[in-house]
């Protein structure tokens, strides 16, 4: 299938584009490079450097190349700064996503896989989540991924938009053979914060609060592989045959891990010591967030081939640890 793949050159998009392409399908990247590495796309890919805000843009790539389907990948998707900058957030998560959906309706596109996440639940009732859980945002980030969540389900009512929704909990990783991986400016994100810590690119990790009702008193994430991530997006093809049906998965292992854990788990793949800072708790973090992921796995067939931590741990050590300087354009 013709996959259009908007922020196909960021972190979750340029690894969907390989499993794409190992599925046999063809995609085409939009990315407008403000946090996209060109690099993380082969060359032999056909590659638009557009706002998805564009609709003339969007429409004239949609038709010219006969795109199918379109996954939506371009986000800004840090939390602290979503608070401090809600309308950036709001126009650029929110608002040019609808303008990337109304130039897929006048093309007459009308399959759509989004990238949702973990936040739209905000501080869930009980462990683990599940999708028919309230969804009640703490902050803007959140806020403007159930708003398109929302608008879809609009979309589909009113223009038989047919689309899946998937909500990410800790995405983490890399592709296995060190190709591609995260990079991230500003990096906020633990794993490769530990990870530079380990490299001595970082004095030291700062754990976020160490007095959560957790088992070890640090806050509790469901990490899942980058890779096992994308062969959801493309196993949920078979579902958007019908106009006008949406669905929503969680995407995540089920198995949480504390902070000391992931700590514990890049000094034994590295064999290097990080040094452990102990501070504050971070504002906006709840204790524990982990996925009940039954639905993906019972309805699409999904299975997680990174089952845990150190697998993970594993992927990232290997990318950055022979690119510690990340992607170079
Ligand atoms: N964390 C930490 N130190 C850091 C970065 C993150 O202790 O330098 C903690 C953070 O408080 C959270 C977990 O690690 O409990 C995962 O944070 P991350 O930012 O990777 O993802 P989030 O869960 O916020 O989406």
């Amino acid at each position: 299938m013709k996959v259009l793949v908007v922020g196909g050159a960021g972190y979750i998009g340029s690894h969907c584009v390989r499993q794409l392409v190992a599925a046999g399908h063809e995609p085409v990247v939009v990315d407008n490079l403000v946090f996209g590495h060109r690099q993380a796309v082969a060359p032999e890919i056909p590659f638009y450097t557009d706002h998805l805000g564009n609709v003339d843009a969007m429409r004239k790539i949609l038709a010219e190349e006969k795109i199918e389907l379109v996954m939506h990948f371009a986000a800004f998707a840090y939390v602290g700064e979503s608070v401090e900058k809600p309308l950036k957030y709001y126009d650029n998560n929110f608002i040019a996503t609808l303008r990337l959906l109304e130039a897929m309706l006048t093309e007459g596109v009308k399959k759509f896989v989004f990238s949702s996440t973990c936040a739209t639940y905000g501080v869930p009732p009980s462990l683990p989540i599940v999708e028919t859980m309230p969804q009640a945002p703490i902050n803007p980030y959140g806020q403007t991924k159930l708003d398109v969540e929302n608008a879809l389900k609009a979309l589909a009512h009113s223009d038989g938009l047919s689309f899946a929704a998937f909500r990410y909990f800790n995405a983490a990783g890399a592709a296995t053979d060190g190709s591609i991986g995260e990079d991230h400016n500003p990096e906020t994100h633990l794993i490769p914060l530990v990870i530079d810590a380990a490299m001595g690119k970082r004095e030291n990790i700062k754990i976020f609060g160490t007095d959560y009702d957790t088992p070890d008193g640090t806050c509790l994430r469901d990490y899942v592989h980058v890779d096992d991530l994308s062969r959801a997006h493309i196993a949920v093809f078979d579902k958007l045959g019908t106009p006008g049906t949406g669905c929503f998965y969680n995407l995540g292992t089920g198995t949480p891990y504390s902070v000391r854990e992931v700590i514990e788990a890049v000094e034994k793949v590295s064999g290097k010591k990080v040094n452990i800072v102990e501070v504050e708790r971070r504002a906006g973090d709840p204790p524990a967030l982990y996925a009940d992921s039954s639905k993906a796995k019972n309805g699409l067939g999904w299975k997680v081939e990174f089952d845990s931590v150190e697998k993970i741990v594993e992927t990232a050590w290997a990318w950055h640890s022979s690119h510690p300087n990340g992607f170079s354009d």
